[in-house]
């Protein structure tokens, strides 16, 4: 049974409803997996064998009487530490929450739970999603399985591994300005940013709410499908979610691509990529023309201000989110102190991590009076700048095809010193998340040295099906990877 772990999602969904394995025995192979895997690795901030066990065993049982169960019914899953999980540890990464057990479930994890999935443990990630790499948690980082001595990505970087190591078939992760999508490709799987408002925020521990979404990280663009079906829908604990009706996003995926109009990104900041990130764009326009698209090469001037207007308006909303972890209402609490105002400033300077506290110091800055209209004005201004010239593409193009990330991953340390270089990487992945629009990163190709590559689909508001379709249809062309 050991070669369970290498099957994908959709391959035991329908095992399982087959009853060819059980639930039991594939919750044992991840878990045997993870055992001889993750001391190495270090994907998994906590793991629950047990209660994975006890899980699959009520699932089988019930499989056995004869229920129908969801189609996740006894597929493991990992969630990203930011993700809260009733009684569970939920550290987002953080000596300021090392301790913290939520009293209860995000809609998300409620909704996985619903749906009969078993919950493997909880993935590492950078302190409240503030990287691209986990060199920012606080507890360690996590390796890269295509080779160890490289970052695996972030800030999901942990649920990215368990899925490439195949340690899980199914993780999730959350995505402010690229954390789904940057670690997807930086280990050779694919990662969905939903649309903003399509899946429920309620639960996740918040970095920045107007771009923070959950969405999944799996081996193939079928098995992603099948994850967002579960998790999407309005949720009234969450006013920002919506109920938008989708089609059945399995049935749709393999009409193909015949007749729809892509645009390809094409700017001087894309010139700058990495010349393998920039083969794989061309040579997935060219795929996607000869199975009967019409590809054009478009332009998006306002790109060149994502970068700032990012950094400015997810580090106000983050100082602002952040400010609730006090020692006093929530968070770990200095032992010593003489005052109230020591108390909190002591549990923060203690609780938080570098990268932080450089970004609370720099939302502080652009929210205060004299710097608002210098800065965070501008970066509001820059961010409809992007939206209305994204929103006429997506008027005239389904979908627009971008890189992911402008190189493949790179060795740990060598972007560790400069916040500046480690921002401008996220270039690519910010247009979705900036303007509240769906996208997809999947494999595409390797460099000379066998390292992934990754090209990124881009979706108008809520038709994630064209997405994931576009992107069947892409991968379709790959021979599939087995690790
Ligand atoms: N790397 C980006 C940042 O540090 C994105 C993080 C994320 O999407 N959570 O902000």
């Amino acid at each position: 049974m050991s070669d369970l772990i290498y099957r994908t999602l959709s391959e035991h969904t329908e095992a399982l409803a087959k009853k060819e394995y059980s639930s039991v025995e594939l919750t044992k192979a991840c878990l045997a997996r993870i055992e001889e895997t993750d001391a190495h690795l270090g994907a998994f901030l906590t793991l629950l064998p047990e209660d994975a066990l006890a899980t699959a065993r009520e699932i089988d049982q019930r499989r056995a009487h004869g229920e129908v169960l969801s189609p996740l019914a006894g597929i493991p899953v990992a969630l990203k530490d930011n993700i809260s999980t009733r009684a569970i540890p939920t550290t987002c990464g953080s000596h300021m929450l090392k301790d913290y057990r939520p009293p209860y479930d995000a809609t998300v994890t409620e909704a996985l739970k619903g749906a009969g999935t078993v919950l493997l443990g909880k993935t590492n990630m950078d302190e409240f999603g503030m990287g691209s790499t986990t060199e920012h948690s606080a507890f360690h980082m996590t390796k890269n399985p295509i080779d160890p001595t490289l970052v695996p990505g972030g800030s999901s970087g942990g649920s990215a591994a368990a899925v490439a190591a195949c340690q899980t078939p199914l993780a999730f992760g959350t995505d402010t300005g690229g954390s789904i999508r940057q670690p997807a490709a930086f280990c050779g799987i694919c990662g969905l940013r939903p649309t903003y408002g399509a899946v429920s925020r309620y639960g996740l521990i918040a970095y920045a709410s107007s771009f923070d979404q959950i969405g999944p990280l799996t081996r193939t663009v079928k098995d992603s499908a099948l994850a967002l079906e579960a998790i999407l829908g309005r949720d009234p604990r969450d006013a920002t979610s919506r109920e938008h009706p989708m089609p059945h996003l399995l049935n749709d995926m393999e009409r193909g691509v015949n007749g729809m109009n892509i645009g390809v990104l094409s700017d001087p900041l894309v010139v700058a990529a990495d010349p393998s990130v920039r083969l794989a764009l061309s040579m997935a326009a060219d795929t996607l023309r000869h199975l009967g698209a019409t590809v054009e090469d478009v332009p998006l001037p306002s790109l060149r201000y994502a970068t700032a207007a990012y950094s400015i308006m997810a580090s106000a909303e983050a100082s602002s989110n952040l400010a609730r972890f006090d020692g006093v209402r929530y968070g770990l609490r200095a032992k010593t102190f003489d005052s109230a105002e020591e108390l909190m400033c002591r549990s923060r300077s203690e609780g938080f991590g570098t990268e932080v506290k450089r970004r609370i110091l720099l939302g502080t800055y652009v929210l205060s009076e004299g710097s608002y209209d210098a800065y965070y004005k501008k970066a509001r201004a820059a961010r409809s700048l992007l939206r209305e010239e994204t929103s006429k593409l997506l008027s005239r193009y389904d979908l627009l095809l971008l890189p992911t990330a402008p190189t493949p991953p790179y060795a740990f340390g060598a972007k560790k010193e400069n916040a500046a270089l480690r921002l401008s990487e996220d270039l690519f992945c910010l247009p979705a998340p900036l303007c509240g629009l769906p996208a997809l990163s999947l494999p595409f190709g390797k460099t000379e040295k066998g390292l992934p590559l990754s090209v990124q689909l881009m979706g108008r508001a809520f038709d994630e099906a064209t997405l994931l379709r576009a992107g069947y249809a892409l991968e379709s062309t790959l021979e599939r990877r087995q690790p």
